[in-house]
């Protein structure tokens, strides 16, 4: 029963968190017991994971228990020393650092096609090319420090930071360069606190010539993570060593982050990336299939550019797939082809709707203030039109769980699982509120087709 029920969890767990998260933290841990009483016991290899767990996911864990066993009242999280005593509830918590497995943070390197050569530029990313190009040339040495490059999914925050990394690697070759991304930086830094070294951790980053770090939205509510970080920049910037930031939202929204470092954001330079306008995505697919050898005629790129807006990682999706058809089959690529290619995503792929136009919409529909839904109103009615909310987002945009809690008023994204479950239960349980959801999506639709 007990190791059914924890296979169960593992993977509900598995679904919800990123590999790494899941490798780190979950998989190590062992189900001790499962008390008459309702309590199911579960043994970490350290208080400090214990500490982690119970911060971070200790409602979300018992939750998913709830989900598995109604019956459960409680999830209690032992270092592994403890789990054995008879009652545990009232044991001190020790606080000695057990050794636990190490984080499972995949070695980064560059991808070698994210270069300055391969970035197309249009009129949505042209200025951000030329800040991350004049950094590359110049590091340290111009006003655009730090550089935050900001802007939507897969519009190539990621391939610019990375062409700067790849740009003075091929100039500099003793330059000292740090990238990661802040998940990364985040597991590394919990990793060397586990391992007593973080002291070394802290210097190898304050001794790095160029700093670049992706997704800094991840920092977010991470209070001792931001701590380290703010040391690490401030040390770098007085040493004007040049700093590259990426994030998914603009500096002023990005929720959970200390405003001192926010502001530190703003002492350089901030660029957004805009979605590519129809002549920039049939200039990228162009780019694409030339490095593929793929022969498309004019009139098909521009049918994919029209049909596909949403972004480029996509475009590139409709490349591969060209692709392996035409190397499978040896056939020319037609537009029938393209149109059975497009259907065939276009069947599984879920319409996409901007997490702006779906509060407004469900804020209309229950005549809420649009303010209300983002903020921390607590009011009955709000609550369940923000969870609302984030249940559609969560259903039509390809927003992560955390991001979606940012927009939400900088919520956790325990929070936003939650809200997602209870609507997810209450569509399946009243009529009314699946009535809602779809009378909310057709408005949605309309809008779009409008
Ligand atoms: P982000 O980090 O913004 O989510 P990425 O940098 O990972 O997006 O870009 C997604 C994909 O699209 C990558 O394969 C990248 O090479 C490609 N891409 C993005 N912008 C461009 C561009 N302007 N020209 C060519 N390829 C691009
Ligand atoms: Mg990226």
């Amino acid at each position: 029963m007990l190791a059914v029920l924890w296979q169960d969890l593992l993977s509900d767990i598995s679904l919800l968190v990123d590999s790494a998260t899941f490798e780190t933290w979950f998989r190590p841990l062992q189900p001790k017991e499962l008390r008459e009483d309702g309590i199911l016991v579960i043994a970490a290899s350290s208080q400090f994971a214990v500490d982690f767990l119970e911060q971070h996911y200790k409602e979300k864990l018992l939750s998913l228990a709830r989900n598995r066993l109604p019956t459960l009242r409680e999830v209690l999280i032992l270092a592994t020393d403890e789990s054995q005593r008879p009652t545990p509830l009232a044991s001190p918590r020790s606080f000695s650092i057990h050794a636990v497995p190490k984080a499972v943070v995949p070695p980064t390197t560059f991808n070698q096609n994210f270069t300055f050569d391969t970035f197309v530029v249009g009129p949505g990313n042209e200025f951000a090319k030329s800040a991350a190009l004049a950094v590359a040339k110049a590091p340290g040495k111009t006003k655009f420090n730090p550089l935050l490059i900001y802007g939507g999914v897969g519009l190539g925050k990621t391939h610019l930071l990375q062409a700067v990394g790849l740009f003075l690697a091929s100039q500099q070759k003793a330059l000292r360069i740090a990238y990661a991304s802040s998940e990364e930086f985040y597991l590394n830094f919990i990793d060397a606190i586990k391992n007593n070294s973080s002291r070394k951790f802290s210097d190898s980053f304050k001794s790095a010539d160029i700093l670049l770090i992706d997704d800094i939205q991840f920092l977010s509510g991470k209070e001792s993570t931001q701590e380290e970080f703010f040391y690490i920049f401030n040390t770098l910037y007085q040493n004007q060593r040049q700093i590259v930031l990426t994030s998914d939202l603009p500096p002023g929204s990005l929720k959970g982050l200390q405003d001192r470092l926010i502001s530190r954001f703003q002492w350089g330079l901030c660029v957004d990336i805009q979605p590519p306008n129809l002549e920039t995505r049939v200039a990228i697919l162009k780019r694409k299939a030339e490095q593929d050898n793929l022969n498309i005629p004019e009139p098909i790129l521009l049918y994919i550019a029209e049909t596909v807006s949403s972004n480029i990682r996509e475009l590139e999706g409709i490349i591969i797939r060209l692709l392996a058809y035409s190397s499978i089959t040896k056939r020319d690529i037609t537009i029938d082809l393209v149109k059975s290619i497009l259907k065939g995503t276009q069947k599984n792929e879920k319409p996409r709707f901007s997490i702006e136009q779906i509060i407004e919409t469900v804020a209309d529909y229950y005549k809420v203030p649009l303010n209300n839904i983002r903020e921390k109103n607590r009011r009955k009615e709000v609550a369940f039109c923000r969870q609302l909310a984030m249940y559609i987002v969560k259903s039509f945009t390809n927003y992560s769980l955390k991001s979606i809690g940012l927009h939400f008023g900088g919520r956790d994204h325990s929070t936003v699982i939650h809200a997602i479950q209870h609507i997810e239960f209450l569509r399946k349980n009243e009529r009314s509120v699946a009535s809602d959801i779809e009378n909310i999506i057709s408005l949605l639709s309309n809008q779009q087709h409008a």
